[in-house]
């Protein structure tokens, strides 16, 4: 189950106080965190007077459809347990039985190994409860702080398994390793709390110049970080242009939690700004 609203005027929830579900994948404190997560730099944000106060609304847009995929699989894998002791052969009540298929299953012989093979094919089955990698860093924000880019998102894989990357906006920041000097850093390391982080290469210098003014202007805690292959800071090996998904002229704005909010289509030029009087907090 979850909460109907996330906010009531002053009031936000967050955590198991949210939404709640059995603990099958492990996704409850994962879920809290993710909440706090989102939530803390909005609040930041709007306290400090670089965003209006409308922005907390994201926070229920973001995280409730995030709870919900998150019920939706902790329950599924509730129900899959039932797999198991089907597999190892228990009858529910029957004290007699269980104790003769419990001694079968770990006897010598081919009986034993019947049983055996059933359980492992079992387990297996309930991988998608145990390296659901995809529920765990796959979740993307469709509405709320973002700003659509008209690309569709990659597809998911039904299992769980296999997490994809991307900087389709509303996905978390991808993961890549980068030769800061000598040191090696991951691109997630470029996040500092509390401030957008905008990653450019060198042809996209406009971009970082426009954001900067922007920034300058309204306030916002912005790092820009040049990152291309000409760069002092250079990936390692073809990774980070493998998932960057935009071109050498190309921006990527990320928000403080590691999602991206903004990257130009393909071969766009910078939008004029307009100029947004602030509404009162
Ligand atoms: C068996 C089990 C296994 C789990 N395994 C996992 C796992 O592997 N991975 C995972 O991510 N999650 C797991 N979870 C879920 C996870 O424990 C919860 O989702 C998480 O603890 C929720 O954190 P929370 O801070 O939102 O709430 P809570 O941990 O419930 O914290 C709320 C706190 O508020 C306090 N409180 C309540 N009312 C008041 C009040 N009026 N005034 C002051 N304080 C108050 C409570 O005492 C409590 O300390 C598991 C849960 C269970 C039961």
């Amino acid at each position: 189950m979850h909460a109907e609203r996330y906010r009531e005027g002053r009031i936000l929830v967050a955590g198991d106080a949210a939404h709640k579900h059995p603990p099958t994948s492990g996704l409850g404190l994962n879920s809290g965190i993710g909440d706090a997560h989102n939530l803390c730099w909005k609040l930041a944000a709007v306290l400090r007077g670089w965003a209006d106060i409308d922005l907390l609304d994201s926070y229920e847009a973001e995280r409730l459809p995030v709870a919900q995929e998150n019920i939706d699989w902790a329950m599924m894998t509730f129900r899959a347990h039932a797999i198991l002791p089907a597999a190892v052969g228990l009858v529910a009540g029957d004290q007699e039985k269980n104790r003769q298929v419990l001694t079968d299953l770990f006897a010598d012989g081919r009986r034993g190994a019947v049983r055996r093979s059933l359980v492992a094919e079992a387990t297996t089955s309930l991988r998608r409860e145990f390296q659901a990698h995809d529920l765990d860093l796959g979740l993307v924000y469709d509405a709320g702080a973002v700003h659509a880019d008209g690309t569709q998102a990659p597809p998911r894989d039904p299992a769980g398994l296999e997490y994809v990357s991307s900087t389709r906006p509303g996905h978390r920041l991808p993961h890549a390793w980068l030769l800061d000097g000598a040191a090696k850093i991951s691109t997630l390391d470029l996040l500092r709390p509390g401030r957008m982080l905008l990653i450019v290469d060198v042809d996209g210098q406009a971009w970082a110049e426009a954001a900067a003014k922007v920034a300058e202007q309204r306030g916002v805690p912005l790092d820009v970080v040049t990152l291309g292959r000409r760069t002092s800071l250079r990936p390692v090996g073809d990774q980070w242009h493998d998932v960057r998904g935009v071109g050498d002229v190309g921006a990527i704005l990320v928000r403080p939690d590691g999602h991206v909010a903004f990257r130009p289509p393909p071969e766009s030029t910078i939008p004029s700004m307009p100029s947004r009087p602030r509404s009162p907090r």
